[in-house]
């Protein structure tokens, strides 16, 4: 081939390539209820064998996608899918991705950025207004919320010019808020009290004296209990620098027919069929969280999405349905959409701290109310609000060890 003839070909791959890259276009979507893995696959016509191809756990990984979730997709000058990021969690999302004209799956992190930060304010309307209107923060205005559910009735207790302060850890994706804000410490007044809420134990609520407030109280969802495997988030292989698939529930062994009851009261936000987990229920509780159950072989005919079910109440039976390896009822516990350990959160009573734990934990709340006190003494006529930002919080669940 000739130089003329060589370079001409170089320039029109960079033409092509130019012209593939301007052409592609990209876009955010929000996953609407009731859609599903194979809904999306259809959609963009990408063979089904994708799915169908998966190991069973990343199929019931695809059955996570929560309704309302924001996921990118790229597509050439054809509308075919070029590349697709789809959250399952706030760590991890499913990568699709056109390569030689066949459709690629894996997993990747997520990557957020998360900070630590401090909102005080003086309130003049309700603690979820002027929470909303200082930070532009709704998921931080609807957990503070959550949060005192069970010790503050806002309405009758907190007068105009209460204060309230809050320290929490927040995640950023693309410059905008992503997930749930994670609630550190917090502090309310009801006609100048001071209540503090201080975090202790995976995201349970202490007051000052260690003693639980704003805990949730659920129940095991079979009446004999025998796990077969437990709860786990994503990890990156030491070695291998993969994604190691999280599982987020707890399976237990139960022979089909097995009486599943409520792990607690709540209303029943959908009972039927739910992709890798087969028949499952999903109840929705207090304070944002939110029980599965999978696998199921027969759903109590009473269950339909608004019902609401006591704690205790019989709402299925157990079975096999769906990507099961064997008849076992699999249980997930989410607080505000974000999977969380069933069996670290399991408790029938609100506990008191003691001995070494208490002592770890008044340490905690020392340094959280003198920042909380610190925050408030900058409050006066002319501040009615403070937010401070802290510094980058290091997000190392996936990170490479
Ligand atoms: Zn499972």
């Amino acid at each position: 081939m000739g130089y003329l003839k060589r370079m001409k070909k170089v320039i029109f791959l960079l033409m092509l390539s130019l012209q593939l890259c301007l052409s592609a276009v990209g876009e955010n979507r929000i996953w609407q209820r009731g859609y599903t893995f194979l809904n999306f696959l259809e959609d963009y016509q990408i063979p089904l064998r994708l799915y169908y191809n998966l190991p069973s756990g990343d199929k019931e990984l695809t059955a996570e996608i929560n309704a309302g979730v924001e996921y990118q997709i790229l597509k050439d000058s054809e509308g075919k899918l070029v590349q697709a990021l789809i959250p399952i969690d706030e760590e991890i999302q499913i990568h699709i991705y056109r390569d030689h004209y066949k459709y690629k799956m894996t997993f990747t992190p997520i990557k957020t950025f998360q900070k630590e930060q401090t909102l005080a304010l003086e309130i003049m309307d309700s603690p979820h207004q002027d929470i909303f209107r200082f930070s532009k923060d709704l998921a931080l205005a609807n957990e503070f919320l959550n949060t005192y559910k069970n010790s503050i009735n806002f309405k009758r207790e907190v007068i105009k010019g209460d204060r309230l302060a809050i320290i929490y850890t927040r995640k950023y994706r693309f410059g905008q808020f992503f997930g749930t804000p994670s609630i550190l410490a917090s502090m309310v007044e009801t006609n100048k009290k001071q209540n503090f809420l201080i975090s202790y134990n995976g995201g349970r609520f202490y007051n000052l004296e260690g003693k639980e407030v704003a805990g949730f109280l659920l129940q095991m969802p079979l009446a004999k209990i025998y796990i077969t495997s437990k709860f786990s988030k994503a990890r990156r292989h030491p070695v291998l620098k993969t994604i190691i698939r999280p599982h987020f529930g707890v399976d237990f062994r139960a022979k089909i027919g097995t009486p599943v009851y409520a792990a607690g009261s709540g209303r029943v936000i959908s009972a039927g069929w739910k992709g890798g987990y087969g028949k499952a229920v999903e109840i929705l509780h207090e304070g944002g969280l939110r029980t599965l159950y999978a696998h199921l072989s027969k759903i109590d005919r009473k269950m339909r999405p608004g019902i609401y079910v006591r704690q205790g109440q019989m709402i299925a039976r157990s079975g096999n349905t769906g990507l099961s390896s064997g008849p076992h009822l699999h249980f997930g516990l989410y607080k505000n959409n974000r999977p969380i350990d069933p069996l670290g959160s399991i408790k029938t009573t609100r506990s008191k701290l003691e001995g070494k734990k208490k002592q770890e934990f008044l340490k905690n709340m020392q340094r959280y109310k003198k920042q909380i006190q610190d925050e408030l003494e900058q409050l006066n006529s002319k501040t009615r609000s403070i937010q401070t930002q802290g510094g980058a919080v290091e997000d190392t669940s996936l990170e490479d060890r």
